[in-house]
């Protein structure tokens, strides 16, 4: 993790983008003045703020009255806005809109756009995410720091591309080294993993000092994945499970597999019946073990509670269809999200959308829990899966998170100094701070008295560069084209 955020060039973007000036890396400097910085170190906001950038890095932050900005330096009248750090969307899947123009042309400029100046990519081509960093770094792209997984280990056969199948022991710890060996970050486990592969490659990245994360796969529980180390588990993957008083019945079931090919429909009803067991069986002493066992084992949770809601529980009231941002979103993925969108609803009537709200409400009051019992959680997204508005989708799953129980600044800390702590990189990101990168987001309102106000963005700065509202929606206009054609 520590070679990822190494020192960066200078950011500009490429040439036929945006138009900026981007002057060399010794003479960028800029000043925000009179700013409340709400700066995520715990402490209240800081009124009336002056906040000298130079280079890649933030130098001084000191009050507007007695901190003067050098002669000649660009300034952005903050008055009456709030500066918060640069947020991170801790998953998200880079090269799967089609390489190598939905990467550049569609996700990035949409991340960068909303504010969002860190990503975690939790699977992917690595023959594309290396250069695609490589870029960043030099400043030839505008973009997030990115940490990758590279290909997700799965089973036979393999739920997404790019896989490697993992059979057992030997297998995986061949994969984990060769995975190492090509310079990932961190390894993505996925839920058709057998036991023996699972626990296989929990022994192999504890060996080569790597952490792994990703799904709980479906013939593990969620207390066990705790076990043998897993550091995160996104989408609460076999966490409610793990919230049942009948969990080894619900894994058993889970597990069965038909002698002949069930028709379609007989299919899904036994996926209703056993979802409806789930919520029925859960337990509230079974789900607080569960958490104990979370913290314990220093466990964080990616809910990506936007995913939940939008591609895993959609209902009949759900409106995505109807989405202005849908117009962001370029023709070949519309029609994978519209396709995706019918075979979640097929079969679907009142009584089973009622219950997919049941099972989403479920979920969301334990992520509050989990907040109250001291489970750390980050803010992820899933883009750019079905209905999941890249960028925009971040500021989504914050809404969410308030919805389910944590205060805006609870939230707020899941896109900031959770996950610069979770990746590492505390020393360099995820607060307000002299001497951090300067990635950071000016807003119109305050975020702690409403969370969608990070959605009125005024100004992003990327690792120095200032991007204003005009810049900001020159990126948005060109990707709105770039969808369009
Ligand atoms: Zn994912």
């Amino acid at each position: 993790l520590k070679t990822s955020f190494a020192v960066f060039l200078p950011v500009c973007l490429a040439a036929g983008a945006v138009a900026y000036s981007c002057a060399s890396p010794r003479d960028n400097v800029l000043a925000i003045v009179h700013a409340t910085v709400i700066d995520m170190t715990g402490g209240p906001p800081l009124a009336d703020r002056t906040v000298l950038v130079r280079g890649q890095r933030i130098s001084v932050i000191g009050p507007s009255a007695s901190v003067a900005a050098p002669r000649g330096t660009p300034t952005v009248d903050a008055s009456g806005r709030f500066l918060i750090p640069g947020l991170v969307d801790t998953h998200v899947h880079l090269t799967a809109a089609g390489e190598p123009d939905g990467s550049r042309r569609f996700l990035l400029p949409l991340l960068v756009a909303n504010g969002i100046t860190g990503v975690r990519d939790m699977g992917g081509y690595l023959e594309s995410l290396a250069p695609l960093r490589e870029e960043i770094r030099q400043g030839k792209r505008l973009g997030p720091a990115m940490l990758y997984a590279g290909p997700f280990l799965d089973g036979a056969p393999p739920s997404f591309e790019p896989s490697q199948v993992v059979r057992n022991g030997a297998q995986a710890s061949e994969e984990v080294l060769r995975l190492v060996a090509n310079g990932v970050d961190f390894i993505k486990v996925q839920s058709r993993l057998t036991r023996e592969a699972y626990f296989g490659v929990a022994d192999a990245a504890r060996r080569e000092r790597i952490p792994f994360v990703g799904h709980v796969p479906d013939g593990v529980t969620a207390a066990e994945a705790a076990d043998a180390g897993q550091h995160s588990i996104e989408h609460l993957t076999n966490v409610l499970r793990g919230c049942s008083g009948d969990e080894p019945r619900l894994l058993r079931e889970q597990s069965y597999v038909p002698r002949e090919k069930d028709a379609a429909a007989l299919a899904h009803a036994r996926i209703v019946r056993w979802q409806r067991r789930l919520l029925d069986s859960y337990s509230q002493s079974a789900a607080e073990g569960l958490l104990a066992k979370f913290l314990e084992r220093n466990v964080w949770q990616t809910p990506t509670l936007v995913l939940l809601a939008s591609d895993a529980f959609p209902t009949l009231e759900n409106t995505d269809r109807n989405d202005p941002r849908l117009g962001y979103i370029p023709g070949a993925l519309r029609a994978i999200w519209t396709r995706a969108r019918v075979e979640q609803m097929r079969f679907v009537g009142e009584s089973e959308s009622r219950m997919r709200a049941e099972l989403y409400a479920r979920s969301a009051a334990l992520v509050g829990e989990m907040q109250k019992a001291g489970v750390k959680i980050l803010a992820g997204t899933d883009s750019p899966a079905p209905y999941v508005f890249a960028g925009f989708a971040l500021h989504d799953e914050l809404r969410r998170l308030v919805e389910a129980g944590l205060t805006p600044a609870e939230a707020l800390a899941t896109a900031t100094r959770n996950p610069a702590e979770f990746l590492g990189n505390a020393k360099d990101s995820g607060t307000v701070s002299e001497g951090k990168f300067a990635d950071l987001v000016l807003l119109d309102g305050n975020p702690l008295e409403d969370i969608r106000n990070t959605g009125r963005i005024r100004a992003v700065v990327v690792r120095g560069k200032l991007l204003d509202r005009a810049a900001l929606d020159g990126l948005l206009d060109q990707e709105r084209e770039f969808a369009s054609r």
